[in-house]
């Protein structure tokens, strides 16, 4: 071979070469201005590099400043028998995975290339190396910039050597701009983006975000038949508080705000800026008005509780809240929004800090809030009272026993009857204190009955299936009896409290009649229980229901069940209660039928301490009224 031909070769390879990457340059550069994502940009580049630039491979990877590695983002790697995906480059020497190539050219900021020529194994063996052994002859690294800031590297390996002169380098040069940017092009449309959907200040999603949440919930709110709730919150005198606070000073106070508002929200929950002080709290999955006011006003007061959200003590932060529901009170997503404005509009004019949209709806939601308040210090004001009604043995017409009635003595709205407040009190779990309050209070006057000399019979009280659904239900009563040998307690409890955790529930009561616990079943005939469960069952009463009872003199099909329970209950051992006797004829059925004994108006209202006490003194009642 003449030195003239390998001359002309090499120019011609030279020509080659530069046409190669002028082509690539050409190609890359079409595609950084259609680029409207990253990790396809990346996709295209490695693509491009390979198929018209000739390499064998071709990856893309960033930078990450505190673990100096660079993590492959995108590559063309085909029969390279590398895995680009479990690679992760790195730039300190110590490093197992130490990459010469990229170390040089991110902090020399300079396209590197390593041929054979210059190529010497190092010890102990770099990435490079290992790479290397897979028959690249060469490699390339060119370091990529967001806004002049170094961002990662794209690098390219040859199975030939490559031997670039300064306008091959220059033309590398040229990717690493174009690419770069591109880069810095896609930050600013992906902040720009970012800008579109989410509030700088406090990093939550703004109004139009939120609208798309709201849409989306909607549909899944409308398949599975639950509810969305949107609260408003607003922070009252805000335009006061940032003069005083100055606007760094409120917008701290904002961010602050909105972080301890975001902590209170549920797993789907979102919380959103709507517009400066305004947030907003999407609750997804709510069950009721009720529910939904409850949870925001403890929310509410946890964000407030801190005194550090505002340094000025003399300023007493408050927030105004307005809440509307889907779909019960809005027809569509918009609708939502718009009277949860009016709600919030609404609560910063009137007194009332919290408004629901649809007066009617305000009303019931802080009626049965208001009762929630009042009753939670019932116990300590000493509010509850028991009534007795007595249980007449339908024998001889005495009291044979007597049902602990409770009442609320409101002092705002006088007596209440259990049934407006019981149910509020379950559902707020203040059904446990309150139902051991009537167990004592119950114990405690059948003691005074007997220190006073009389007879007291035995007090049934009334059990709520969140007092036997506890796990320390069967401890509770243990501890109230303690050292009582005659207590004179007995429970009531009804059919469907029966119905779940079937088999806890009878272990339980069967502890509870170990502890010498009369048990009965009340409201009998309204519930589902199956006969055979009846039999499972360690109670000795049945209360045959008011309604039966009330029905049996007009109702063939009331007699006969009312005539079928009592020989039912006889047969299985148990004694038989009548409810709601207010009729001597009734009285009289039930004595035909042998009901063993008897309650109601007929005999005696539920009356006090004072009027049983009376009645126990009489232990007879001769002249029922
Ligand atoms: P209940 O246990 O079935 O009590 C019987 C209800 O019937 C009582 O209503 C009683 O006043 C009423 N009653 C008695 N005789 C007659 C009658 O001849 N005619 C009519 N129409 N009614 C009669 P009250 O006192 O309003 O209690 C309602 C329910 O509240 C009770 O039904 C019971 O389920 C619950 N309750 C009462 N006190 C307590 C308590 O301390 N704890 C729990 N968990 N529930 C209680
Ligand atoms: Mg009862
Ligand atoms: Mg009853």
């Amino acid at each position: 071979m003449s030195i003239k031909t390998t001359k002309l070769t090499r120019l011609q390879q030279k020509e080659l070469s530069l046409s190669r990457f002028h082509n690539m340059l050409l190609k890359i550069n079409e595609t950084v201005l259609r680029a409207n994502d990253r990790i396809k940009l990346f996709e295209q580049i490695c693509s491009i590099s390979v198929e018209n630039g000739g390499f064998d491979v071709a990856w893309v990877g960033q930078l990450n400043t505190t673990s100096l590695t660079v993590t492959p983002l995108a590559w063309h790697a085909e029969n390279a028998g590398i895995d680009f995906a479990k690679l992760s480059f790195n730039t300190c020497k110590k490093s197992p995975h130490y990459s010469e190539l990229c170390d040089k050219s991110i902090s020399e900021t300079r396209v590197v290339i390593a041929d054979h020529a210059t190529y010497q194994y190092s010890k102990p063996e770099t990435l490079d190396d290992r790479i290397r052994k897979h028959g690249y002859a060469s490699a390339v690294a060119i370091p990529l910039f967001v806004e002049a800031e170094i961002w990662g590297v794209l690098v390219l390996y040859d199975r030939k050597p490559q031997e670039l002169d300064k306008d091959e380098v220059g033309l590398l040069k040229n990717f690493s701009a174009y690419i770069s940017h591109a880069l810095s092009h896609l930050k600013r449309s992906e902040l720009l983006n970012y800008l579109a959907y989410y509030d700088p200040l406090t990093g939550l999603p703004n109004r139009e975000l939120l609208i798309d949440r709201i849409q989306h919930f909607t549909q899944i709110v409308d398949r599975n038949e639950s509810s969305l709730a949107l609260v408003l919150i607003d922070i009252e005198r805000f335009q006061i508080l940032s003069k005083i606070l100055g606007r760094q000073g409120a917008d701290d106070l904002l961010k602050r705000f909105s972080s301890r508002l975001k902590e209170q929200v549920f797993n789907r929950d979102s919380v959103a800026r709507m517009h400066g002080n305004t947030f907003a709290w999407l609750m997804v999955d709510v069950r009721s008005a009720t529910q939904v006011a409850r949870i925001v006003e403890a929310a509410i007061a946890s964000v407030l509780k801190e005194n550090n959200l505002l340094d000025i003590s003399f300023f007493s932060l408050q927030t105004n809240t307005g809440i509307a529901m889907y779909p019960n009170n809005s027809a569509c997503p918009e609708d939502l929004i718009e009277h949860a404005e009016a709600a919030l509009k609404e609560a910063k004019a009137s007194p009332e800090r919290c408004v629901f949209y649809s007066t009617e709806m305000n009303e019931i939601v802080f009626a049965s809030l208001d009762i929630e308040h009042r009753l939670s210090n019932a116990i300590l004001n000493k509010q509850f009272v028991l009534k007795y009604q007595p249980k007449i043995d339908l024998r001889n017409l005495r009291i044979v026993g007597m049902e602990a009635l409770i009442r609320w003595n409101d002092p705002d709205h006088g007596q209440i009857m259990p049934n407006c407040f019981i149910p509020m009190l379950e559902q707020t779990g203040r059904i446990v204190d309150v139902g051991n309050w009537a167990i004592q209070q119950a114990i405690s006057d059948y003691s005074t009955w007997r220190t006073l000399g009389l007879r007291p019979s035995i007090i049934s009280v009334n059990l709520s299936q969140v007092q036997l659904r506890r796990s320390d239900f069967v401890d509770s009563i243990k501890d109230l009896l303690s050292e009582i040998d005659d207590h004179g307690l007995s429970l009531e409890i009804t059919e469907s409290m029966l119905m779940e955790n079937t088999q806890d529930s009878i272990d339980k009561l069967q502890a509870i009649r170990n502890m010498g616990v009369d048990l009965a079943i009340d409201d009998f005939g309204t519930g589902y229980s199956s006969l055979q469960y009846l039999t499972l069952l360690p109670v000795n009463y049945l209360k045959i229901d008011k309604e039966f009872v009330n029905n049996m003199t007009s109702d063939p099909n009331s007699m006969t069940l009312v005539s079928t329970i009592i020989s039912l209950a006889h047969n299985l051992g148990l004694k038989v209660i009548a409810e709601g006797v207010e009729t001597e004829e009734q009285c009289k059925m039930l004595r035909l039928l042998r009901c063993d004994e008897a309650q109601g108006y007929f005999f005696s209202k539920p009356v006090d301490f004072e009027t049983i006490s009376e009645l126990l003194k009489q232990d007879r009642l001769d002249h029922p009224h």
